[in-house]
This record gives C-alpha cells, sequence and structure tokens, in this order.
C-alpha cells in the first residue's frame, strides 16, 4: 500500500476533492500527521468516516511497519521492518529535558566500518517516506515535540543525499524545526560537505574521524582509501567559510588503536586552522566476539582533558543505548541473528 507520506500537498487536496470532499480536508490529514504524529486515518477524529475508510482501504501512513523497541532510562531504540523485509532502526535520545532522534539514511552502510555492526551489509538507502516516517513514528511514539534530529543512525546521509535533504525540508518547512537543531555526520564525503554548506547553510555538521592518522583510518574506514584526510579536510574549510558554523568532531575512543595522548597531539594539529569542537565517545562494543574494546573512563578523560589544554573545546561523552546494546546496528543484527 502506497505511504502517504510520498504524496505532495496538492496531490492530496485533488483526491479529497475527486472523492467529494472540501478542500480543506487535505490540510486535516497533514496535520494529523505532522503535527499530531498521528500513524493510522481511523484516528483521525475530525475527519468522515467514509473519508476515513476509503484512506485506509488505499494508502499508509508509514511506509513500514514496528518490529520492536527496547528502552533504558536515556534512549528508545525502534526497529522497523520495510515492505521488502528489510529491517532498520532509530533511536530517541533522552538528555535532560530534550529528545532527540537518531534517524537511519540507509539499511545497511557502505562504508563498512571495521568497528561498527551496520557495516557488515549493506542493502539499499532508504527512501524519503521511510526517513520521514521514523520521525514520524517516534514522535507518535512519545506523544512529546522531538526539536532535535541527528542523521547518525545506519549509513552515510552524504550517500543518500536526495532522500536526506527532502526529509530535512520536511522538517523545517512542514515541521517547524529550526535548521540549526539538525545535524548531519558524515563518516567524510567532501563532496557531501561541500553540497551542505550550499544547500542548507544553517544545518550543523559532524564528521566522524576515528584517527588523525591516514594509515590507520584506512585499516578502520574501507572508505579513506578513495576520500583522503587532506581533501575532507579542506571540504570542512570551505564549509566554515560559507557558513561560518563550527563543526563537531566525533572521536571515538578504540582501546590501544586510536587512545593514546600522542593521537590527541595529532588531532589538535589537524584541525589547527578549522574551528571544531570534539565529541569524544566512548566506544560502544558490539555483543559478539571483537578484537576493539572500550577505553576506560580515566584515560578518556586524560584524553580530553589534553585536547582541553591544547587550546580545543572537547567534551566526553558516554555513549547513550549502552544497556540496550545500542551502537548503531546493534539492534538489527541481533535480530537478524535471533532470526
Ligand atoms: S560507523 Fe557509520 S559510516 Fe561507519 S559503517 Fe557504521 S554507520 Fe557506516
Amino acid at each position: 500500500m502506497l505511504s502517504i507520506l510520498g504524496i505532495k500537498d496538492e496531490e492530496l487536496k485533488d483526491i479529497v476533492i475527486k472523492e467529494g470532499y472540501e478542500p480543506y480536508r487535505a490540510q486535516q490529514i497533514l496535520d494529523w500527521i505532522y503535527d499530531k504524529a498521528i500513524p493510522d486515518f481511523y484516528s483521525m477524529s475530525n475527519l468522515p468516516k467514509e473519508l476515513r475508510n476509503f484512506l485506509s482501504d488505499n494508502f499508509s501512513v508509514l511506509p513500514f511497519e514496528p518490529l520492536s523497541y527496547i528502552r533504558d532510562e536515556d534512549t528508545v531504540k525502534f526497529l522497523f521492518k520495510t515492505k521488502d523485509d528489510l529491517t532498520f532502526e532509530s533511536v530517541l535520545i533522552f538528555h535532560h529535558n530534550r529528545v532527540t532522534v537518531c534517524l537511519s539514511s540507509q539499511i545497511g552502510c557502505p562504508i563498512r566500518c571495521k568497528f561498527c555492526a551496520t557495516g557488515d551489509s549493506f542493502h539499499r538507502n532508504l527512501t524519503y517516506e521511510e526517513i520521514i516516517g521514523q520521525y514520524i513514528f517516534a514522535k507518535g511514539y512519545i506523544r512529546r515535540d522531538i526539536r532535535g534530529i541527528v542523521f547518525m543512525g545506519m549509513g552515510e546521509p552524504f550517500l543518500n543525499e536526495e532522500n536526506v535533504y527532502k526529509t530535512i525540508d520536511t522538517l523545517i518547512s512542514k515541521i517547524k524545526i529550526s535548521p540549526r537543531h539538525i545535524t548531519i555526520s558524515t563518516s567524510g564525503i567532501p563532496q557531501g560537505i561541500e553540497n551542505l554548506s550550499l544547500r542548507k547553510p544553517n544545518v550543523r555538521l559532524a564528521f566522524s574521524i576515528w584517527t588523525p592518522d591516514e594509515e590507520k583510518r584506512k585499516l578502520l574506514v574501507p572508505l579513506a582509501n578513495k576520500y583522503k584526510l587532506d581533501d575532507i579536510l579542506k571540504s570542512l574549510r570551505k564549509y566554515v567559510s560559507v557558513t561560518g558554523n563550527r563543526i563537531s568532531v566525533e572521536y571515538t575512543l578504540l582501546k590501544g588503536i586510536n587512545d593514546s595522548l600522542n593521537d590527541a597531539y595529532k588531532l589538535v594539529k589537524l584541525f589547527s586552522d578549522i574551528p571544531v569542537f570534539f565529541n569524544v565517545i566512548l566506544y560502544n562494543p558490539k555483543d559478539r566476539p571483537t578484537e576493539i574494546y572500550r577505553t576506560s573512563i580515566e584515560e578518556a578523560q586524560r584524553f580530553v582533558d589534553l585536547l582541553k589544554s591544547l587550546g580545543k573545546e572537547a567534551y566526553l561523552r558516554i555513549s547513550k543505548g549502552l544497556k540496550i546494546s545500542g551502537a548503531c546496528g546493534q539492534l538489527r543484527s541481533t535480530y537478524e541473528r535471533v532470526e
């Protein structure tokens, strides 16, 4: 069944008129979906019963089926099944009074980072409907506004640019979310970074670097063989000169691999002329045998302190969702193994 999320507003109005209803009914439907996040036509109580029946017989709101969820005190992780029987996930993160949703842009990920469960496979890009549908589902689930959006779920957003930008347009224009509260996180696609500065200069950028060492990076992130750090840094400088925004550099500590104090010195040198702040993250181990381990909090704190003493803003982040097996892709891979 066709998801109504993919139907343009004007087309929806035409459909409603063709069925014999007043044009304002289309706006009522849109309000139920985007304002109230109601993913079911039968609950749209101010629509005539026959119109609700017609919509339910011919369309779905969400283009996927919610399969399961896991929650702890800080996070809720949802698993969805697509019409072509693939699974993907999104995560709600509660921090103080704020709620942020972490959206996926692909099913699996073609970047294939060595330490990431999502990178074990790649199936396809998510459609626009599947991406915006994650937001609507999450908002409907918690029954309150979600004002923070991060494209940090499964996949590399700059490899699915058109659907990600279409989602961002909807978030800004229909749901009235400030572009400053939307962040795209990339593993380092130079053209994507430059495009963002031109297409959505107020949307925030995060770059996951993993290591300041080019050779090591090639081992950890196969994509690094294609996109050199030098090229990425050039695109980051361009991004800053166009937007004036600072960039968040995401740095996940991997024990014995990238967590030495020497790595911290190298990082600061690499970004000496780029306005960044560092989010240093404790690795969230995959729930299966792995060669990669978590750095201790004491060592992580020393790493962060050194970045600060060298003049950079830096924060230590304890990964949300650890108790629910929360590194990207883990819920899905757990589900797939169980199946
Ligand atoms: S860490 Fe991010 S970029 Fe790397 S494989 Fe996982 S989802 Fe893709």
